[in-house]
């Protein structure tokens, strides 16, 4: 039966196969249960005659010449355009599209009326004072400093420290039970401890296993080394606090010290989004890829083979196929180097802000 005009092939019936994101693995993967599917011949055969339609009208419009569109919010929705190489490379690589935290409405209000860069923003025109920092900070080249504002942070800070970051990735086929697709899976961490003001700097890590589910030792290594009283710093919380409390759900034996270590956290990255730091080398971000070279030039990711959080999750992800044990343990190598770095990071973004 052709119920498809165009096909090349009778096609009888069309359906959308797509993972269910609510499936949760019990023992043996059920390949059914793993995938939803929704039938769409009907839909798809009262569609035809539009589709027809929007092929006659963007055949007609590739005849014509190039339409003098102007760029706009349709360059970014409902995704980036293929052309925007083309249509914005007027657009300075640094410019008022950049400012932080700006609505998108604003910024084409600004650039509709032929403002573009920083210099030519109006100053009594309406803009929160950390977009205010953001523009101060690359017209004047002056690093913005507010110790009351970093003072007040530090006195949230108290020892003994411990600098936590977690690595994480979510298959899309889940490996272990009770888990789902997509799940977050923390399958490293770093910590670094001070004990007190002048203790001697100490590491702790622990990188799964490449293919079996090793987050119950992870779990148990953790909490055995954050004591209930410590005071854990991270850079942006909510990823951390997050991945803390799924294990606390997941593993009920840990969850009280789960929790606490929760419980504990402080955000290191409050003061540079509050903007009591800045420089212009931070580009209106906060993330400690952008923090770092600002404040600490001898620090970079640099040259390393797994420099972001993405390169480590495609890095741990690719682990279980490969058969040459000198690669994995490259790679391994290079996750432990990676993570490390991270909190090392922290504790030295921390000195900094002390000596302010
Ligand atoms: S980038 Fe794409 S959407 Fe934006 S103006 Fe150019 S062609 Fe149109």
């Amino acid at each position: 039966m052709d119920r498809f005009k165009g096909a090349r092939s009778p096609i009888a019936k069309a359906s959308l196969v797509y993972i269910n994101n609510k499936y949760v693995k019990h023992g043996e993967l059920e390949i059914k249960e793993l995938f939803c599917m929704k039938e769409l011949t009907n839909k798809i055969e009262e569609n035809q005659g539009f589709v027809e339609d929007q092929l006659s009208q963007m055949n007609e419009m590739l005849k014509g010449k190039c339409p003098g569109i102007d760029i706009g919010n349709q360059c970014d929705t409902p995704y980036p355009c293929d052309f925007k190489d083309h249509c914005w490379s007027d657009i300075p690589e640094y410019s008022i599209f950049n400012i932080n935290r700006l609505k998108k409405s604003k910024k084409f209000e600004l650039y509709y009326k032929g403002i573009i860069e920083f210099k030519d923003i109006p100053d009594d025109y309406a803009l929160s004072s950390g977009q205010r920092v953001q523009i101060e900070s690359e017209l004047t080249d002056k690093v913005i400093i507010n110790k009351e504002g970093i003072s007040q942070f530090l006195e949230t800070v108290f020892y003994p420290l411990y600098f936590l970051d977690f690595e994480t990735f979510m298959p899309v086929i889940p490996i272990c039970d009770g888990t789902r697709p997509y799940q977050m899976m923390p399958f490293q961490y770093s910590l670094h401890v001070l004990e007190d003001e002048s203790a001697e700097l100490k590491h702790y890590e622990f990188l799964a296993k490449e293919s079996i589910d090793e987050r119950e030792e992870l779990v148990k290594r953790l909490t055995s080394e954050i004591p209930d009283k410590a005071c854990v710093l991270t850079y942006n919380r909510v990823f951390e606090k997050r991945i803390l409390k799924e294990m606390s759900e997941q593993f009920l034996s840990y969850s009280e010290k789960l929790m606490s270590i929760h419980g504990n956290i402080i955000d290191l990255m409050v003061p540079f989004q509050k903007r009591d730091y800045y420089t212009k080398e931070m580009k209106g971000s906060y993330s400690l890829k952008f923090v770092l070279p600002a404040l600490l030039a001898d620090i970079s990711y640099e040259g390393m083979a797994i420099s972001d959080g993405g390169d480590a999750m495609n890095a741990y992800a690719t682990l279980h196929s490969l058969e040459d044990k000198e690669e994995v343990k490259k790679i391994r190598g290079d996750l432990f180097e990676y993570c490390k770095l991270d909190t090392y990071a922290m504790v030295k973004l921390l000195e900094e802000l002390r000596k302010l």
